[in-house]
């Protein structure tokens, strides 16, 4: 579970982005944060990883404050809590089934992974993770050489074969058309579930959460002004 308890957050110049945030998080919920540039979403998921450090109030991730965690618990933290980006952040001179190593290793720079000595169970989780967003087909591809639809798959797939138990997912359809868009949100639900992780995704588009969000968190200004399942969003927005 994920517990937000009156969680502020202030940034160096002054910007008050998030303001005393209550919230609870289910293990295996799919949640959508929805809200106007510059409301605070990014802000909010990625206090779970701590990219960012939010200023006052409790962040609990399975009982323990994440805010209080300093170098050795923050490496175990972003291995549990995986990222997928808007631009999807993948490496582009390297090959799809290498970026998806990059999830099972967490950094792609050891001698062992130069040299391609991947351990076999590795690769073999890398190459079932891109078949399970279909895209198996694809992976001694350069990323580069991919669209940027196939190229978010590839990210999700990566994102899976570090196992983490949550992931956070900042825009991850901005940058798509809209059946693109479709197409990444099923998987991403599809594996989130098949896996039981714990999701939270921002979205601009009120329709495309409702479409896909088991809960819609909305945000204005940095502060909460809705939550809760989607039969009751249009009744106060
Ligand atoms: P959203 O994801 O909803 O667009 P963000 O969380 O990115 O919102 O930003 C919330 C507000 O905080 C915005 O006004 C943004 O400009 C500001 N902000 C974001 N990052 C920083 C930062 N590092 N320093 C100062 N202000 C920031
Ligand atoms: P994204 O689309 O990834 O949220 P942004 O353009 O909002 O990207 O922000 C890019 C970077 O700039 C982030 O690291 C964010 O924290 C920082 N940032 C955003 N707004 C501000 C701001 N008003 N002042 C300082 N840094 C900011």
């Amino acid at each position: 579970m994920i517990e937000f308890k009156d969680m502020s957050l202030v940034y160096p110049n002054g910007h008050h982005a998030l303001k005393n945030i209550n919230l609870k998080i289910n293990d295996g919920e799919f949640v959508v944060v929805v809200g106007m540039s510059g409301a605070g979403k990014s802000s909010l998921i990625r206090s779970i990883n701590r990219m960012v450090t939010p200023t006052d109030g409790e962040l609990l991730l399975d009982g323990e404050d994440i805010l209080a965690f300093k170098e050795k618990k923050l490496r175990h933290l972003r291995t549990n809590v995986g990222m997928v980006f808007q631009n999807y952040n993948l490496v582009k001179r390297m090959s799809v089934l290498r970026n998806v190593m990059a999830g099972r290793l967490g950094y792609t720079g050891t001698f062992r992974s130069m040299l391609g000595l991947f351990p076999q169970e590795d690769l073999q989780l890398a190459m079932a993770n891109l078949n399970r967003v279909g895209i198996g087909e694809k992976a001694y591809v350069r990323a580069d050489q991919l669209s940027g639809g196939q190229q978010q798959r590839v990210s999700i797939a990566r994102v899976l074969t570090q196992q983490p138990k949550v992931i956070l997912a900042d825009e991850p359809v901005a940058s798509l058309d809209p059946p693109t868009s479709h197409r990444v949100m099923k998987d991403l639900k599809r594996v989130s579930k098949e896996d039981n992780l714990t999701t939270l995704v921002n979205l601009h588009f009120i329709d495309m959460a409702m479409e896909y969000a088991d809960r819609i968190i909305g945000l204005r200004d940095g502060e909460v002004v809705f939550d809760g399942p989607i039969d009751q969003v249009s009744e106060k927005t």
